[in-house]
């Protein structure tokens, strides 16, 4: 190995979460290039819902709107399609309180488009097919129209999907759970939409798509055991719908026929030396409650800018680290939950448990109805509940959590906290007149003076507020005397983003 790299940061895949990765690198200034396998972009619709949290991060990029203006909005997603009543979005305390349904190959195509925006080259029909890395960078052999070439690059981040080649090259484990039950998803044109409620009532899936499609999602008991490798057809389809519900819902045409199954593993580490990991490269479950890609995307945001950093220079000692830190136990969770709803959806078509599963289900469904079991479950699966541990005992206790997208009064107006994100740098927000930093950063931070438009229980007294790039609160202090409260700044800005002694920025949205 050895020679000059081609680019500072190889990210391989082009799904959803190597693109967004991409885009949060390139937005920092890191020269990235992405490898993606396919010649071109495909149609299926896989992840077909956004949930909050991931449209927060949209937002927080300026992105959002572009998302919304494409898809359909819906006021909150299934638990498990076993439980009638879906979660509610709505009692959710964001700007988002709802969940986007997008075909997951429009949400690449308007993530490939960002990426070309800012630059970024996405080499398509191009393959990763074995990489090394030393002390000094990555090198990957690539297959791509012209041939084989050698790649190299100072970092490489796996978002290959599940079956990762860069995981594999990088000796990271992906201990779990293997296949044991599968189900089948289409893709349909339906003219006569009649039957789906029926469909819905008897736990069939039931998504009106754009463009005159409707998905079902179908788990037939006669046919759980059937390996995912084994492919679908039509007449199975229709065949398994009248088993589980008495009509095939007239469909017809699919666009999109597949059958996916309940693998559930987690990658060792989500990071060994300049190789990491994100998205299903780190973390493959039952796609229950449409989870996998939003938390991919979350992973993207959270690995982004500690990456910018480490290559740019300014990260302080450990920061990489963190993301391992941080992710791994999401992921962890995560994976964890959707084995618990794989069981509230695998009971009930248990001809062993059929009568009681169908109790436990009418029983979980009457919980849901109560405004605090919705609000507790409905932030998990949203993201919305995830707060990072603090890096000391005594901190805020908005530290680690996301910060809230209040109002705020500036010299230009009234904004939402967010909107101060679209740069992709850190924000010290100075509430209630707070003084401007004495010192520099060598990070890209933007101070904002503010004023508060509304009283947010949630900003729990702050005075200022330290905002990562990702949206994380990493400082936050209620010190009113401005003695103390400089002081304990200097220390959080020297700790997150490597203090010098030149002018920060100072600005607005
Ligand atoms: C039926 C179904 C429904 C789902 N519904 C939801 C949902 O509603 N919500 C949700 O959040 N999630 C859902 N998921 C999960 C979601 O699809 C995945 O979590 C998501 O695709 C992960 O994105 P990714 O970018 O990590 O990986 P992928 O989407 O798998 O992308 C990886 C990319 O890497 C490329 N690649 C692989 N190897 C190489 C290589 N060696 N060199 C170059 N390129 C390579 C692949 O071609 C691919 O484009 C669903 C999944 C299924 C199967």
């Amino acid at each position: 190995m050895g020679g000059r790299p081609d680019t500072d940061v190889l990210v391989v895949g082009a799904g959803p979460v190597g693109l967004l990765l991409a885009c949060e690198l390139a937005l920092a200034g890191v020269r990235t290039v992405v490898l993606e396998r396919r010649a071109g972009a495909h149609r299926e619709s896989r992840a077909l819902n956004l949930h909050p949290r991931s449209l927060e991060l949209l937002g927080m990029r300026g992105l959002a709107g572009r998302f919304l203006a494409a898809g359909r909005t819906v006021p909150g997603w299934q638990f498990t399609a076993t439980l009638r009543r879906p979660l509610d979005f709505r009692a959710l305390d964001t700007r988002h309180p709802y969940a986007l349904l997008l075909a997951q190959s429009r949400t690449e195509e308007l993530l490939a488009r960002r990426a070309a925006e800012l630059g970024v080259p996405v080499r398509r029909g191009h393959e990763a097919v074995a990489l090394r890395q030393d002390a000094d960078g990555v090198e990957a052999d690539v297959d791509g129209p012209g041939g084989r070439t050698v790649l190299r690059a100072g970092y490489a981040a796996g978002c290959d999907g599940g079956r990762s080649l860069v995981r594999r090259a990088a000796g990271i484990g992906f201990p779990g759970t293997a296949e044991s039950m599968t189900a089948v998803v289409g893709d349909f044109a339906v003219a006569d939409h009649g039957a789906n409620e029926r469909a819905r009532r008897h736990g069939v899936l039931v998504a009106r798509l754009e463009a005159g499609l409707t998905r079902y999602v179908v788990m037939d008991p006669a046919r759980l055991r059937v390996p995912s490798t084994e492919p679908v057809t039509l007449e199975e389809f229709r065949t398994s719908l009248r088993h589980v519900c008495g009509t095939d819902c007239g469909i017809g045409r699919p666009r999109w026929l597949s059958r996916f199954g309940n693998t559930t593993r987690l990658a060792g580490t989500y990071r060994r030396g300049r190789v990491l990991l994100a998205g299903d490269a780190a973390h493959v479950h039952f796609p229950v409650g449409a989870q996998g890609l939003n938390t991919g995307l979350q992973d993207a945001m959270n690995l982004g800018w500690k990456l910018a950093a480490t290559v740019r220079g300014w990260a302080p000692p450990g920061l990489l680290d963190t993301y391992d830190g941080e992710r791994r136990p999401v992921g962890h969770a995560v994976t964890t939950l959707t084995r618990a709803q794989t069981l509230l959806v695998e009971l009930p078509l248990t001809a062993a448990y059929g009568e009681p599963a169908a109790l436990l289900c009418e029983l979980l469904d009457g919980l849901l109805g109560i405004e605090g079991a919705n609000r507790h479950l409905a932030a998990r699966l949203s993201g919305l509940a995830t707060v990072y541990p603090p890096p000391q005992p005594d901190a805020h206790p908005l530290v680690g959590a996301r910060m809230p997208d209040i109002a705020v009064t500036t010299g230009q107006g009234v904004a939402h906290v967010h909107d101060f994100l679209h740069g992709g740098g850190f924000v010290l927000l100075l509430l209630d007149g707070g003084g401007p930093p004495e010192r520099g950063t060598a990070g890209p931070v933007t101070t904002v003076r503010a004023r508060r438009h509304e009283e947010h229980p949630r900003l729990d007294g702050a005075t200022e507020v330290l905002i990562r790039p990702d949206g994380r609160v990493a400082w936050a202090t209620r010190a009113t005397g401005h003695g103390p409260r400089a002081a304990e700044r200097a220390r959080a800005l020297a700790s997150w983003t490597g203090a010098r002694e030149t002018g920060a920025r100072e600005g607005g949205p």
